[in-house]
């Protein structure tokens, strides 16, 4: 059933599912025009369960993202700006505007794991804490754009027999490597595609920094400031990526992602070379910022439980940069598989 967003009583949270659905149109809008593509309907599923697809709907594609995910993702970026750590240049003594706590959801795979959270934001880091869920939640559906693009949806089709793709199934693995292999190879496309289209959102806030006072405040750094800013969607991605992770470990599910540290690793790649192709970047200062905020996301994170920290040893590195390898020879080795389908044509 399709959620309406005219229900929702709070006007911050409704606005945030507004931004969001008008976000993914007028991207559906854009990415039909330039690729000659079918339809594409962007709407939210009603559904307390984590989950978002990508699946094919009349002549035309169809993007959904289920109705709890929104709230989820807003209430992690809350809670994480709650805590004075999180980049503290942005003060955390001003008089609060949310003031709340709530028994927040933990396991995005388990509605009845929670645990209460107090959250107590400024009115500007509570502004930059809906920024940046605002940014987690179009990259879910800038990825469901991405497999749609790259013919991810007919080829689910016709070798998974599958009409949809959907994030995290609650299907265990089975066991077929062949078929996991090339699950996780699209996954990476999907992310690949993804940042590309993050670029416009990028676009978007530097010229909104002009326009608006406290996305100046927030996103501004002088010569700095295109580094700051792709700092900041690393590490929103971060976050999410370990937020979403939880109910792989915890449930059992069965999920193509690749680990959040590995996808994370791979995304800030992606993130400086879609940049470089459109801006002069200065990549000593977007690793140093980037460095920065990790640490603080990463500490909160693991202060909330949604990472494990005692995971993250010398040796994990190691296995990260293994499965960084993997992952692009997995790439190649699969990138042709739905080539009868795709939209696009990558560069060799
Ligand atoms: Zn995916």
């Amino acid at each position: 059933m399709i959620f309406d967003i005219s229900t929702i009583s709070d006007p911050a949270l409704k606005d945030q599912y507004d931004r969001l659905k008008k976000r993914g149109e007028s991207t559906a809008g854009a990415i039909q025009k330039a690729y000659s593509l079918p339809s594409i309907s962007i709407d939210f599923d009603s559904s307390s369960d984590f989950n978002a697809s990508a699946g094919s709907e009349g002549k035309g594609y169809a993007i959904r993202l289920n109705s709890a995910v929104p709230l989820l993702i807003y209430l992690v970026f809350e809670k994480l700006f709650s805590f004075p750590t999180i980049l503290p240049e942005i003060s955390s003594t001003d008089e609060p505007v949310s003031d709340y706590s709530v028994p927040f959801i933990v396991d995005p795979g388990d509605i009845n794991a929670r645990q209460e959270w107090e959250i107590q934001l400024t009115e500007l880091r509570s502004f930059t804490a809906r920024m940046l869920a605002d940014i987690s939640m179009t990259y879910i559906l800038l990825h469901e754009f991405g497999h749609v693009l790259c013919g991810h949806v007919e080829g689910n089709k016709h070798y998974n027999g599958s009409s949809k793709i959907l994030e995290l199934n609650a299907m265990p693995s089975t066991g077929d490597f062949k078929s996991s292999d090339r699950n996780q190879a699209w996954e990476y496309d999907a992310d690949a595609v993804a940042v590309t289209l993050l670029m416009r959102y990028v676009e978007e806030l530097m010229e909104d920094i002009d326009k608006n006072e406290r996305t100046k405040k927030v996103f501004y750094k002088g010569e700095d400031t295109l580094p700051h800013i792709l700092s900041l969607f690393s590490v929103s991605l971060f976050a999410l990526f370990s937020y979403v992770r939880g109910a792989r470990y915890k449930l059992n599910r069965y999920s193509s992602h690749p680990h959040p540290m590995v996808r994370s690793f791979y995304i800030k790649d992606m993130l400086v070379k879609a940049a470089e192709d459109l801006w002069p970047l200065n990549r000593k200062s977007f690793i140093s910022l980037q460095d920065e905020r990790l640490e603080e996301f990463f500490l909160a994170l693991e202060e909330l439980e949604l990472i494990d920290g005692k995971r993250f040893s010398e040796g994990y590195m190691d296995s990260i940069n293994g499965e960084l390898s993997r992952l692009r020879e997995l790439q190649a080795c699969y990138r042709e598989s739905c080539a009868e389908w795709t939209w696009i044509g990558w560069e060799k």
